[in-house]
């Protein structure tokens, strides 16, 4: 992906340490103090410009939201988003999602997204594929028994890759769509990659796996 520098997004996202979390690790099962109410926890990886985590924040304000996104450039406009929707249940990680497992105890998260993460299709990347086994452990450490990663990607190779990559991992695999925008899924909210994708006729997937440990 490439992504346009912003000189001025590291000091946005500064000033603005109540939503920005600067030092994730030290809310190590303690994310609740974050949001100051105890409630359902939910982690989104990749979060990009922020559209599907305050959709979602909106939708469901019984929930605490948590959006990590490696580029600054990319998680000030989440920051905006949240800003002008003057949400108060979401917080950003601006961090590589690869210290997930250091950002949250273990069984401390009730569901996790993964939304059009960029596919790798080459084997010899496989490893960065963020539905690779090393990533899917930091999953399932840190969400609760029976709790949801959920899935969406427009990538035919990736989705293919994914199912069976949850699959031998122990996942169980539920609500699997093979054509989600003519699935009429209730409740779907549509991310930025999505739209673009969805608007050039392309097929979107979706699923749900879940953690049985
Ligand atoms: N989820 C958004 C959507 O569906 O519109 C953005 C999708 S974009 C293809 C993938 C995003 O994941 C990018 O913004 C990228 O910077 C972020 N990303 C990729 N690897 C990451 C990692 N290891 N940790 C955190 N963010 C990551």
């Amino acid at each position: 992906m490439r992504v346009r520098h912003k000189p001025w997004a590291k000091s946005k996202l500064n000033q603005h340490s109540n939503l920005v979390v600067q030092s994730p690790k030290d809310h190590n099962g303690e994310w609740h103090d974050v949001f100051h109410r105890e409630a359902p926890l939910h982690v989104e990886i990749g979060t990009g410009k922020g559209r599907f985590l305050t959709g979602m924040a909106k939708k469901y304000p019984d929930v605490n939201f948590v959006g990590i996104e490696l580029h600054e450039s990319v998680i000030v406009t989440a920051l905006q988003r949240c800003l002008d929707e003057g949400l108060d249940n979401v917080r950003l990680i601006n961090e590589d999602a690869r210290g997930l497992t250091e950002f949250f105890a273990e069984d401390e998260v009730d569901a996790l997204y993964l939304n059009f993460c960029d596919p790798w299709p080459k084997n010899r990347h496989e490893k960065r594929r963020l539905t690779y086994s090393a990533f899917l452990a930091q999953y399932e450490y840190v969400l609760k028994k029976g709790g949801i990663l959920n899935f969406k990607t427009d990538n035919q190779g990736l989705f293919e890759y994914s199912l069976e990559s949850f699959s031998k991992y122990g996942f169980i695999l539920q609500n699997i769509s093979l054509d989600l925008h003519h699935a009429k899924m209730k409740d779907n909210v549509v991310t930025e990659y999505e739209e673009k994708f969805a608007e050039k006729g392309q097929k979107i997937y979706r699923c749900e796996a879940i953690s049985s440990e």
